[in-house]
């Protein structure tokens, strides 16, 4: 039987940190078996070659500028597959905090008087610009869920993000909740998926993943109810990533 081409796959970054790239780049050994089932042939972070042929185009970052939107025009043309990967691709992440301010109000505070020579538009998430196939929330992405939506790509599967709170893992994994400890979390809104990362591991939730579509009727009820706590109180503590997408997520939340 004739051997089927293995996909070639790359790796783009608009406005961001490029911490998904790294988490990708520090998988070891996983890194090498994925690198049997296919070709990579774009990564800045791991070799010097830039291939402009692809299968699979990973894409980091926000996009935020005239040439992010060229950009990922480009290479929606010629992907089959887009991959939004991590919270500034899939949320618009931490540069989604200039979106409350007006434009120009932004630009000044950053750039003072050199602000009339900078290209930026607001803080856009890749799919407000082009189709994307598969998202991978977090910030940075969580491996193991990376895995899981590998295997889904290579066998042409969709991924279907949970939709549930990060608190469903939580307890899971037995964790006191922090609001035990008069601490406060984004867990009960925010969408699962990491395996409560953070909680398990000392820190807080601060809702890298984006909230769940429907928090104001989805999330965890007895949580909110036990601690005596509302939706929009938790948020109101949170806007690191859940700026960025502002006006929605009041709506999501009334
Ligand atoms: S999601 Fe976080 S870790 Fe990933 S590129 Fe953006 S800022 Fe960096
Ligand atoms: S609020 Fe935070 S600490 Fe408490 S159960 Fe939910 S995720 Fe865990
Ligand atoms: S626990 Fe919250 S902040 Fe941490 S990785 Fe999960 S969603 Fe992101």
């Amino acid at each position: 039987m004739k051997k089927q081409p293995k996909p070639k796959v790359a790796f783009f970054d608009f406005t961001d940190c490029e911490g998904c790239q790294l988490q990708f780049a520090n998988m070891g050994e996983v890194l090498l078996e994925i690198a049997e089932l296919v070709d990579i042939v774009n990564f800045r972070e791991i070799m010097s070659e830039q291939g402009e042929d692809y299968d699979i185009a990973f894409a980091e970052g926000s996009i935020t500028t005239d040439n992010d939107v060229k950009r990922i025009k480009k290479i929606r043309e010629k992907a089959k597959v887009v991959v939004a990967l991590g919270a500034c691709a899939t949320l618009g992440g931490v540069n989604g905090m200039k979106n409350r301010t007006p434009l120009d109000v932004a630009k000044e505070r950053v750039y003072a008087d050199k602000a009339d020579t900078v290209n930026t538009i607001k803080a856009m998430p890749v799919h407000e610009v082009v189709k994307v196939d598969y998202f991978i929330h977090g910030c940075p992405v969580y491996i193991p869920e990376v895995i899981t939506v590998i295997k889904c790509i290579l066998m042409s599967r969709p991924y279907v993000v949970p939709n549930y709170p990060v608190c469903a893992e939580c307890k899971m994994n037995e964790n006191v909740c922090l609001y035990e400890k008069e601490q406060e979390c984004m867990g009960p809104v925010t969408r699962a998926g990491c395996n409560s990362w953070c909680i398990n591991n000392g820190n807080r939730c601060y809702g890298c993943r984006g909230l769940v579509d429907n928090p104001a009727a989805d999330a965890q009820k007895d949580i909110l109810l036990k601690y005596g706590l509302k939706m929009d109180e938790i948020l109101k503590h949170f806007t690191l990533y859940n700026d960025s997408l502002g006006d929605k997520y009041e709506q999501q939340l009334k």
